[in-house]
């Protein structure tokens, strides 16, 4: 029996990428392995984070980094951080923030669920820009002018959202921003591969800038790393570790925690609920180390193989399937469903393989155009049959 067998809950075939509802990305046995060796020993988190600090600055370029409980977690630290920077009393404060600088300026078009995050730490949204294209209303989008001229004395930073094709370019954005001396936050959760985007953003004058550690990087899936400036990220540290400590004798990294400019120690700040364990920075740690080493490419070869045998699978079955470049490296299966031909949606067939045994979760991006993607990231040979096997039950039923 399976170890979700063994719990009460079914073992799925994840091949909607690295979505969190279906466990996001399998990790490899090497990170599987340093996970259960951090279990069986101890360390001291603050040291363990200096540790995962050095290793973010030197795979992104940025003066220093933690490990967060994700990136949408990495979103509310980074918030925190901006508002509160160093200042214990601030620290203490939040969420409150009426008293302090508050307002973070973003494009209309950058909203989406994630930004509920950058509210939780106390932040106030100020939406700028049009996206006319998609309202059909016109040929432009949000431009950076707007940002500026939507700066106010309460102005705490910028958030920008990284998607293949976001507006303004993040370079015009930071010009704007470093005119007002402003920080700018950046959401780059599913902005890998490529490696090279590790250092992009930074490179561009990003001030913060978050990553998932559960997509492409395949760490834990509720691990993610911020990195940027050194205060802002001391103070991500000082707002979620354990700090129950003597002032006297805590002995903070002092790259990581400068103590000489602090008064005393804050009390649990508004990151505790953040947390994370040694075991998972552990993970996180490994494997980002083997993306690094891999240049953002793992198990390229097998992924293309799996999509092929699901295309030489396919042949023959009243369905159209294309191997689709994603625009990182990486590809992914399109199968189009005929409604009119085969008397089934793709709503249909998506449901049964869901409800099927094993359960096949595809993703469900294009299914309002007849279209199921399946990423090959988490399968392997086994898997690739199964969902073979039900494809053909399905579609030879219809
Ligand atoms: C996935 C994602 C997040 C959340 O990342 P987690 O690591 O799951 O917290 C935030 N923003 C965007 C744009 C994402 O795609």
């Amino acid at each position: 029996m399976g170890v979700y067998e063994q719990v009460g809950a079914r073992r799925i075939i994840n091949v909607a990428g690295a979505s969190t509802r279906v466990g996001g990305a399998l990790m490899s046995p090497e990170v599987v392995k340093a996970i259960s060796a951090a279990a069986a020993e101890s360390a001291s988190l603050i040291e363990l984070q200096s540790a995962a600090s050095r290793l973010i600055a030197e795979v992104t370029g940025a003066e220093a980094g933690y490990v967060t409980s994700g990136a949408a977690a990495g979103l509310t630290l980074g918030t925190a951080a901006i508002l509160a920077g160093l200042d214990l009393g601030k620290i203490e404060k939040l969420p409150e923030t009426t008293d302090m600088k508050k307002e973070f300026i973003i494009s209309r078009d950058h909203r989406n669920g994630y930004d509920h995050s950058i509210r939780l730490a106390g932040a106030k949204f100020i939406e700028v820009g049009m996206n006319e294209q998609v309202a059909g209303a016109g040929v432009r989008r949000t431009e950076s002018w707007e940002y500026d001229v939507a700066v106010t004395d309460d102005t705490a930073g910028i958030a920008y959202v990284v998607k293949i094709d976001s507006q303004p370019p993040l370079a015009e954005v930071v010009k704007v921003a470093q005119r007002h001396n402003l920080p700018v936050l950046v959401d780059a959760a599913a902005a890998l591969p490529p490696a090279s985007n590790l250092k992009r953003f930074i490179d561009e004058g990003a001030d913060l800038v978050t990553y998932s550690g559960g997509k492409a990087i395949r760490g834990p899936q509720a691990t993610g790393i911020i990195c940027g400036d050194r205060d802002l990220i001391a103070s991500i540290a000082m707002q979620t570790l354990d700090m129950d400590e003597h002032f006297e004798i805590w002995d903070p990294p002092e790259e990581f925690i400068p103590k000489k400019n602090l008064p005393w120690i804050p009390r649990h700040g508004i990151g505790r609920g953040f947390k994370v364990s040694k075991e998972q920075i552990v993970g996180l740690m490994t494997a980002l180390k083997i993306f690094v080493r891999n240049n953002g490419i793992f198990n390229i070869d097998e992924q293309k193989n799996y999509l092929h045998i699901l295309t030489n699978g396919l042949r023959g079955l009243p369905v159209d399937s294309y191997i689709v470049p994603d625009g990182s490296g990486q590809s992914q299966l399109h199968i189009l469903i005929d409604e009119n031909s085969l008397g089934l949606s793709s709503f249909n067939v998506c449901h049964q393989l869901k409800r099927g045994d094993p359960g096949i979760f595809p993703n469900e991006m294009l299914l309002s155009q007849n279209t199921l993607i399946i990423s090959p990231m988490n399968l392997n040979g086994e898997t690739t049959e199964l969902l073979l096997e039900r494809l053909r039950e399905i579609l030879y039923k219809a």
